[in-house]
């Protein structure tokens, strides 16, 4: 650990286990730790001032397991039993559960659950396996600190973006739709790969998100808000009022050295762990929950131990991400920008399962073969070069 002084140390608070950042994945296991291990000593700190930040975070149904689903529930905003996407000649809902949490209630659910074990207002400056300094000089000392503190710096010739800005509306009618639409691409693409989002919170509120798979990570917000408002107008939606704004800009790999070297003790975007193509991060992060928690409840919270167990997760799962590194250059190098779109229609025309199994990660050989078998929808000779290009320079 660098720059902690030594006469901090003297007046060290000792914890058993540390979380360095409340966002969505310290918040989640701190929200099950709360549950599962009542008498355990931890500490989750945020920045902030509550935890969560401003965000809307999504999930497909298949993407957790039963008992997770069950855990996670309490904090779902809203779900659906399908969603809807829409491509030029391909409209198609899918009957597949879909949920929501926000970031507002996210954060009033964990202060009431985790009381005085949530530490907001307060800067991290530093830490290691063991140790946290906050900016205010406060030490501590613990069996294990984890590091959730939200994305790396990544190297931008490495990465493809997807950015996004989202209103949530009031209509002054019902807008009529039934499920979230999770794409129409139907709208002008504007030199990237853009879509329209929409989530339905009841029949006057919903989120609409324009999102760009792009190669740079600039957005004006003041353009895409207008552009939606179009679409609002467009689609016979009356407007009463914008409540709320939220942007976002995530960094998809195109190779596996985008980052920085993961730590192995971290969570969340932190770790590496998230979705490659749709950047989730919500499935991954509560996968590795899971796992701590089993091995934490047959022994304990020791850095050391838990550091070689994430070490080899983490080996184990980006071994397993070379075919989604090979998908995201086939989208972001091989398509010509405005004919991305033609990538993730095909998608959406194949089976319900295949494309639930891409959701959550889990794409069998016979899976990846079918994404890619026919015609591919980009250039052949730009498709080559990306199946021969490697995911490690
Ligand atoms: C707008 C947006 C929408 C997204 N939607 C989805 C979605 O629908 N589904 C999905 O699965 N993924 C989604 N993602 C991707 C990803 O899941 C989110 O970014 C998610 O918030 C990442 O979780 P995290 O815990 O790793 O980081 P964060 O949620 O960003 O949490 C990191 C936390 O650490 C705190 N922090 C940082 N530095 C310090 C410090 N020095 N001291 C103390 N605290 C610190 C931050 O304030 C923050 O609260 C979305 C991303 C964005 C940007």
């Amino acid at each position: 650990m660098t720059g902690i002084k030594l006469q901090s140390l003297q007046q060290t608070q000792t914890r058993q286990l540390i979380i360095a950042g409340g966002g969505l994945a310290g918040g989640l296991l701190a929200w099950r730790l709360a549950e599962l291990m009542p008498e355990l000593d931890f500490l989750l700190i945020e920045r902030g001032a509550t935890a969560g930040g401003n965000h809307t975070w999504c999930f497909h149904q298949h993407d957790l397991s039963k008992e997770a689903l069950g855990w996670i529930s309490p904090l779902v905003a809203a779900s659906w039993s399908a969603y809807t996407v829409d491509f030029p000649g391909l409209k198609r809902q899918l009957n597949s559960g879909y949920f929501a949490i926000r970031s507002d209630e996210f954060a009033k659910r964990l202060k009431t659950r985790l009381g005085k074990r949530l530490l907001t207002g307060q800067n991290v400056q530093d830490l290691s396996d063991q140790h946290l300094l906050l900016a205010d000089g406060t030490a501590f000392k613990a069996d294990c600190v984890l590091d959730a503190r939200g994305p790396d710096m990544v190297n931008p010739e490495r990465v493809g973006w997807q950015k996004f800005v989202g209103l949530e509306l009031e209509l002054a009618e019902p807008h009529g739709l039934q499920a979230p639409v999770l794409m129409d691409a139907c709208v002008p693409q504007l030199g990237d790969f853009r879509f329209i989002y929409l989530l339905p919170w009841d029949n006057k509120r919903l989120l609409i998100e324009d999102t760009r798979y792009s190669l740079t990570p600039e957005m004006d917000a003041d353009a895409a808000e207008a552009l939606m408002l179009d679409y609002v107008q467009q689609r016979g939606w009356k407007m009463l009022k914008i409540s709320r704004r939220e942007t976002g800009c995530l960094p998809l790999p195109l190779e596996h050295a985008y980052a920085a070297q993961p730590k192995p003790l971290s969570l969340g975007l932190r770790s590496g762990l998230f979705h490659y193509v749709t950047g989730y991060s919500l499935p991954e992060s509560v996968r590795l929950i899971e796992r701590l928690l089993a091995h934490a409840h047959q022994h304990n919270w020791q850095a050391p131990a838990l550091k070689m167990l994430m070490s080899d997760y983490l080996q184990d799962w980006q071994a397993r991400q070379n075919y989604f590194l090979l998908l995201n250059r086939m989208l972001f190098r091989a398509a010509v920008p405005e004919q991305r779109w033609r990538v993730l229609a095909r998608f959406y025309g194949l089976s319900e399962n295949l494309i639930r199994r891409f959701y959550a990660g889990e794409m069998a050989l016979r899976d990846q073969v079918r994404l890619l078998a026919g015609r591919p929808p980009v250039s052949v000779s730009r498709a080559l070069s990306c199946l021969a290009e490697r995911s490690t320079r």
